[in-house]
């Protein structure tokens, strides 16, 4: 048979994906399952985004672009960026790519390999762990708690720096637990990287724009001492409503944007010309799409928090960020992976378990608000109602 490499058998996959897969079995046999399973937004991407990838189509915009991103693009970008986080972005160092998770890949493979070691959130986007591990590098996992609003913290962070550390991995606002750090921490984090001059950091900030109650995203890109060691990973998808396009973008390190390059040469060539014109589209045009998002994200985000608390045995504490609520179930007595399967089963109610996003997400799921607040105040009763019926947890 095959002889596949020993790498290829260490690759793992996004457990968000095979939910939605047995949800949408489930719901093709007539059954009724409510998805708050899913990571992306319900709503569409903005139709004037839209119809500025039918323009390119019709404008005869057919072949490659520069394998980084055509110009006028890369220029958006840098201006978006510079605008928001008041500093400087060289467009030369935009990469654009198929979604953000390229970007996490290229700088994983870009520095992992067997003896070196890549630290990433724990729980965290799956991907990170995956792509590790694959890479050859050994995964460092940095525990994300909820004692710190599932806030990294620069001390933790810092204590597990090793002279073989090559890659920090950070996430904020966070995928699952809709953390944020605040920027007390980040500052403390920077300050203490200065002693760490050999570690690259790959900010993954692609819930940026996705915070509540006016708060302000500090990127790791703000801090001018730790600046040219810094991947930033955003992209259109979450903001945008835009996760089928596949358009995500990385802002690099001067020393890295031709290695980052070539990778995309070697892997893609380049993103889809015309989704490059709606990426224009998207960064330039109104942006009352995603205030709209947002205003409805805001409102299910306080929906769901209340009905979380409400069931016996959970305790959920209030996201800050992204579209995600991860409540504590230790209190029902069912480990995630068994709570993720019998919701769906028997509750027609898709989850992800927190074990889906690494070992230290035991004892918590995943809910997604990414759906209407009728169907989630419904998949609320029926979780509830679950968790009363079957719940191991005492009253
Ligand atoms: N990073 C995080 C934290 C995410 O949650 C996701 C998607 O769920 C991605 C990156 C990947 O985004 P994309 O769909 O643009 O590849």
């Amino acid at each position: 048979m095959f002889q596949t490499t020993a790498a290829i058998k260490r690759i793992k996959t996004e457990s968000a994906f095979e939910v939605l897969a047995k949800a949408q079995k489930l719901s093709e046999e007539g059954r009724s399952i409510i998805n708050l399973g899913i990571g992306q937004p319900d709503f569409k991407t903005p139709p004037h985004v839209v119809e500025a990838a039918i323009k390119a189509l019709r404008d005869g915009h057919h072949g490659y672009t520069p394998a980084n991103g055509i110009p006028a693009l890369r220029e958006c970008v840098a201006a978006d960026v510079a605008g928001r986080l008041e500093i400087e972005v060289n467009p030369d160092h935009v990469i654009v790519v198929p979604g953000g998770k390229v970007t996490m890949f290229f700088a994983i493979l870009m520095f992992g390999e067997a003896g070196a070691e890549i630290l990433y959130p724990n729980p965290g986007f799956p991907i990170y762990e995956s792509v590790i591990a694959y890479s050859g590098a050994t995964p460092v996992p940095i525990p994300l708690l909820e004692e710190n609003g599932f806030a990294f913290s620069a001390e933790d962070v810092l204590a597990r720096i090793t002279p073989k550390t090559r890659l920090i991995i950070l996430n904020s606002p966070a995928n699952p637990t809709g953390g944020a750090t605040p920027a007390s921490e980040v500052e403390k984090l920077a300050a203490g990287l200065t002693e760490h001059p050999d570690i690259a950091i790959l900010s993954d900030e692609i819930y940026s724009r996705m915070l509540y109650d006016g708060q302000e995203h500090v990127s790791l890109l703000q801090f001018p001492e730790i600046r040219d060691r810094i991947i930033l990973l955003d992209g259109w998808s979450k903001t945008y409503a835009m996760t089928g396009w596949r358009m995500g973008y990385g802002v690099w390190p001067e020393a890295l944007v031709e290695r980052a390059t070539r990778l995309a040469i070697n892997c893609h060539s380049c993103v889809n010309a015309a989704a490059q014109f709606a990426g224009i589209a998207a960064l330039e045009g109104p942006q009352d799409a995603v205030d709209e998002m947002m205003a409805a994200f805001q409102t299910r985000r306080g929906v769901i928090h209340q009905a979380a608390n409400g069931i016996m045995g959970m305790s959920c504490v209030m996201p800050t960020g992204a579209f995600y609520a991860f409540p504590n179930i230790t209190g029902t007595g069912f480990t995630a992976k068994e709570l993720e399967a019998r919701l769906l089963e028997e509750a027609g109610v898709a989850t992800v378990a927190g074990t889906s996003f690494g070992s230290f997400g035991e004892g918590y799921i995943r809910l997604s608000y990414a759906n209407s607040l009728k169907n989630i105040s419904e998949a609320m009763n029926r979780i509830r109602e679950f968790v009363e019926r079957n719940g191991k947890a005492e009253a």
